[in-house]
C-alpha cells in the first residue's frame, strides 16, 4: 500500500533539531511533514538522552546529599531503592515531554508521518511504516535531522545483556554490584554518577590523560578529585583490550598506565565511547547529498548541504553533539527556507556535565586560546571563599574566567561545583554581548549566591580581590 504527500518542507527525524525545525517552519507559515521512525517525538534527547538522564541524576543527587548530612546533625538510614518505581518515574517524565511535543505538532498542523525515511530522489523521500506501508513524500525543501547513535566497539560482545550502551543503562535492567564505565566522557560519567548513588561500585577507564577531555585541565583536576571520593577506580591513560562475557560476569582486560594486571570481573559494563552520526543510513546520495566517510553531512553557515534546497542540522552535522546546538541550527534552517537571511554563527555553545559536582564551560577554553595564539589571562574564584558554598556544603568547586589581555573582554569561562550548569548562563550571555571584566565586576550579584562567584572572579582579574585562600 502506498500514500503520497506533497509538502513545502519535510523534516527527517524528530529530535530537538527536527521538532524545532518543523515547529519554526510551521510558525512561519510553511506546510510541514515531520518524519519519525519511532512512535514518540523527541529523538534521543527526550527519549533516551538528556531528559531521562537528568531525571535519574536528580534522584541520585538527593540520595548522595542525604547521606552526607551527618556532620550537619542529620542522619538518614540506608536508602531503599525501588528500581521499578524509579524507572516508572523516569518514563513518566519522558512521556510528559514527548506527549507535549505531540500536542504542539498537532496545534501547528505539522503532519507527522511515522516510519523509516530514505531519500529516493532530490525531491522525494519514501517513508516505510512498521506495517510495511510506504508514504511517498514529495518536497520543495528538506531538513535532515536524523541524529546519531552510540559507537559500538568491534571486540566487545554488545549482544550480551550485561554490556550496555547509554540507552540500556537508562532502562535500568538491574543495579549491578560493580560496573565499568568504558569512556570518561560526559555521558559515561553521568550514568556512573547515577549508578554510584544507587549503590554500584564504579570503575572508569579512559584512554586520554584526563576525564572529559574537551574541558580545561584545572577544572577537570578539581572534578576528578571530587568524583574519586565516589568512584572506586579511575584508570586514565588506560585502554580496554578485551572483553569476555562469561556466565558469572564480564571479564575485562586492560592495558596502559593504570591497567590492573589481571582481567577484572564486572556485573555490567557501560560502553560510552562516543556517538556516530546517522548520515549514512538515509540514502542521502539518491538526493545528491554528500555524506562523509564517518556519516557526517557538511553544511554552510545557513545549514545548507551541497544540494541547495536540502539542509542538515544537529548531531549529524558535527560536534558538539548537543541538543541546544541542534535547536538553534534548526531555527536558522527553517528561517532560511522561509526566506529570511539568517546565519548560524554562535560565539558560545555551552557544555555541561550534570555530574556531582557539575562541570560547565562556555566560550574559549584555555587550551583553545593557546592554540589560537590569543593573549589571555585567567581569573579564578574558589568556592571555598564563597559564603553560599560554605553554607551549602559545596566548597568543592571554583569559577574560572578567561579574558582577552588586550581589551579585557570575556572570552570563556568554566566552573566545577554543585549546580555549575545553572550558573553558566551569565558567562554565555557575557561572551555573546562582548562583556568585559568591568561589566561583570560592576554588576551587582545577589548575596549569598554561587553566581556571585562570576562577579568575584572578574574582581580577581581586576586586582580588587587579592586575599583568596
Ligand atoms: P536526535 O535526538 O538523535 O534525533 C534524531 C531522530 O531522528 C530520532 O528520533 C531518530 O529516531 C530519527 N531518525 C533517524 N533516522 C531516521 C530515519 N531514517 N527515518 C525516520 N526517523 C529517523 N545533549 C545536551 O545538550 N544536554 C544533555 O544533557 C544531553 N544528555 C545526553 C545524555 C545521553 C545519555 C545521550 C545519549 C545524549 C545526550 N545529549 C545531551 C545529546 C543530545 O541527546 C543530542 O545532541 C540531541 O538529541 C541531538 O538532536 P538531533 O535532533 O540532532 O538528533
Amino acid at each position: 500500500m502506498s500514500n503520497t504527500v506533497k509538502t513545502q518542507v519535510v523534516v527527517l527525524g524528530s529530535g530537538p533539531g527536527g521538532y524545532s525545525a518543523a515547529f519554526r517552519a510551521a510558525d512561519l507559515g510553511l506546510d510541514v511533514v515531520l518524519v519519525e521512525r519511532f512512535s514518540t517525538l523527541g529523538g534521543v534527547c527526550l527519549n533516551v538522552g538528556c531528559i531521562p538522564s537528568k531525571a535519574l541524576l536528580h534522584v541520585a543527587k538527593h540520595l548522595v546529599d542525604a547521606q552526607n548530612m551527618e556532620h550537619e546533625g542529620v542522619k538518614f538510614g540506608k536508602p531503599e531503592v525501588d528500581i521499578d518505581t524509579l524507572r516508572a518515574h523516569k518514563n513518566k517524565v519522558i512521556s510528559q515531554l514527548t506527549g507535549g511535543l505531540g500536542g504542539m505538532a498537532k496545534m501547528r498542523k505539522v503532519n507527522v508521518v511515522n516510519g523509516y525515511g530514505k531519500f529516493t530522489g532530490a525531491n522525494t523521500l519514501a517513508v516505510e511504516a512498521e506495517d510495511g506501508s510506504v508514504t511517498e513524500v514529495t518536497f520543495d525543501n528538506a531538513i535532515i535531522a536524523a541524529g546519531s547513535k552510540p559507537v559500538k566497539l568491534p571486540f566487545i560482545p554488545h549482544e550480551d545483556a550485561r554490556i550496555w550502551d547509554s540507552t540500556d543503562a537508562l532502562e535500568m535492567p538491574f543495579i549491578p554490584e560493580n560496573m565499568l564505565i568504558l569512556g570518561g566522557g560526559i555521558i559515561g560519567l553521568e550514568m556512573g554518577s547515577v549508578y554510584s548513588a544507587l549503590g554500584a561500585k564504579i570503575d572508569v577507564v579512559e584512554f586520554m590523560d584526563q576525564l572529559i577531555p574537551a574541558a580545561d585541565k584545572d577544572i577537570i583536576k578539581s572534578f576528578t578529585k571530587s568524583i574519586s571520593k565516589k568512584f572506586e577506580n579511575i584508570m586514565l591513560e588506560t585502554k580496554v583490550i578485551a572483553v569476555e562475557a562469561k556466565e558469572d560476569g564480564i571479564y575485562v582486560s586492560f592495558e596502559g598506565k593504570k591497567a590492573p594486571a589481571e582481567p577484572v570481573k564486572y556485573d555490567a559494563v557501560l560502553v560510552a565511547v562516543g556517538r556516530t552520526p546517522n548520515g549514512g543510513l538515509i540514502d542521502a546520495d539518491k538526493a545528491g547529498v554528500e555524506v562523509t566517510d564517518r556519516g557526517f553531512i557538511n553544511v554552510d553557515n545557513q545549514l545548507r548541504t551541497n544540494v541547495p534546497h536540502i539542509f542538515a542540522i544537529g548531531d549529524l552535522v558535527g560536534q558538539p553533539m548537543l541538543a541546544h546546538k541542534a535547536v538553534h541550527e534548526a531555527h536558522v534552517a527553517a528561517e532560511v527556507i522561509a526566506g529570511k537571511k539568517h546565519f548560524f554563527e554562535p560565539k558560545v555553545i555551552p557544555s555541561i556535565a550534570y555530574t556531582d559536582p557539575e562541570v560547565a564551560w562556555a566560550g574559549l577554553t584555555e587550551k583553545e586560546a593557546k592554540e589560537q595564539g590569543i593573549k589571555y589571562e585567567t581569573a579564578i574564584f574558589p568556592w571555598a571563599a564563597s559564603g553560599r558554598a560554605i553554607a551549602s556544603n559545596a566548597t568543592d568547586g571554583f569559577t574560572k574566567l578567561i579574558f582577552d589581555k588586550e581589551n579585557d573582554r570575556l572570552l570563556g569561562g568554566a566552573m566545577v561545583g554543585s549546580n555549575a550548569g545553572e550558573l553558566l548562563g551569565e558567562i554565555c550571555l557575557g561572551i555573546e554581548m562582548g562583556a568585559d571584566a568591568e561589566d561583570l565586576a560592576l554588576t551587582i550579584h545577589a548575596h549569598p549566591t554561587l553566581h556571585e562567584s562570576v562577579g568575584l572572579a572578574a574582581e580577581v582579574y581586576e586586582g580588587s580581590i587579592t586575599d583568596l585562600p
